[in-house]
């Protein structure tokens, strides 16, 4: 599942490719796409309208049309997005697609048939965000340690899934967490509340540097991620835990091992991770 730095870099490549083209054309082959919307307001709100920025909130996309509208699109699970030239045959699983006035697509490929787009007015994505009570953006010069602490204050669960929690903390899923967990050297199990002010000082430093790293990288494909263009990111091979149970440990003479936290498959050294 795409996760910050992969939207990141989605964003990042569509603020370079399709920022000042205009829509000429959608083509929606799944409706089950747009199950929150309704088709006969989605297509004209879209057609001859120019796309004018791309943001990223958490792992939205929202893509500014000159209407005022925003398109949000949630690749969930298998979702791509790939600028493509319309000869290029169609995957089976292309599931909407945006003709643009440079004669190129933009395809919006789901093999699980999970992402999600909506159109919707500026009062009504500042509605959609807070909805979800989105946590900050890790990333963000805003997000300082002193932040973070502040959130973490009373919190007395596992480390792991708080973490996770996407009301927490925007943008993280199940690679960085690991990662992140085991370059800070602590449990995933531990409690929250158990953390040393050292300790929060080490998940702070190292969830900011891997996020940076990976996106400096353009993502981690484990899977189905891939950047506009369609090319695989980097960072998967920087990975030091996630799916390496039985590998040898970079920092112990131990191996990495696998467990269940919180129903999530969970990567991390017994040695080096107390
Ligand atoms: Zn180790």
């Amino acid at each position: 599942m795409p996760e910050l730095p992969e939207v990141e870099t989605i964003k990042n490549d569509l603020r370079a490719l399709v920022v000042g083209r205009k829509i000429t054309g959608v083509e929606v082959i799944d409706p089950q796409i747009g199950l929150h919307i309704d088709l006969g307001h989605f297509i004209p709100g879209l057609v001859g309208k120019e796309i004018v920025a791309v943001d990223r909130r958490a792992k939205y996309l929202l893509v500014r049309l000159s209407s005022g509208h925003t398109l949000t699109i949630q690749l969930m699970v298998t979702g791509q997005l790939l600028l493509v030239n319309p000869e290029e045959p169609r995957s089976k699983s292309t599931r909407l697609v945006f003709s643009l006035d440079n004669g190129q697509e933009l395809r919006l490929n789901d093999r699980s048939k999970l992402a999600r787009v909506h159109l919707l007015s500026e009062e009504e994505v500042s509605q959609w965000l807070s909805r979800d009570r989105l946590g900050p953006e890790p990333i963000s010069p805003d997000f300082t340690l002193d932040v973070f602490r502040q959130l973490l204050r009373g919190r007395r669960t596992t480390i792991k899934p708080l973490l996770l929690d996407q009301s927490f903390i925007s943008g993280l899923g199940n690679i960085y967490t690991d990662e992140v967990l085991f370059a800070a050297r602590i449990a995933p199990t531990r409690k929250a509340t158990d953390l040393s002010p050292a300790e929060v000082e080490r998940i702070y430093e190292e969830m900011r540097r891997i996020l940076k790293e990976a996106i400096a990288l353009r993502g981690t494909t484990v899977q189905a991620y891939r950047d506009v263009l369609g090319r695989k990111g980097s960072y998967q091979t920087r990975l030091k835990v996630f799916r390496k149970a039985g590998h040898q440990c970079e920092g112990c003479p131990g191996k990495v091992a696998e467990t269940r936290v919180g129903g999530r498959d969970t990567f991390y050294c017994p040695s080096c991770q107390t």
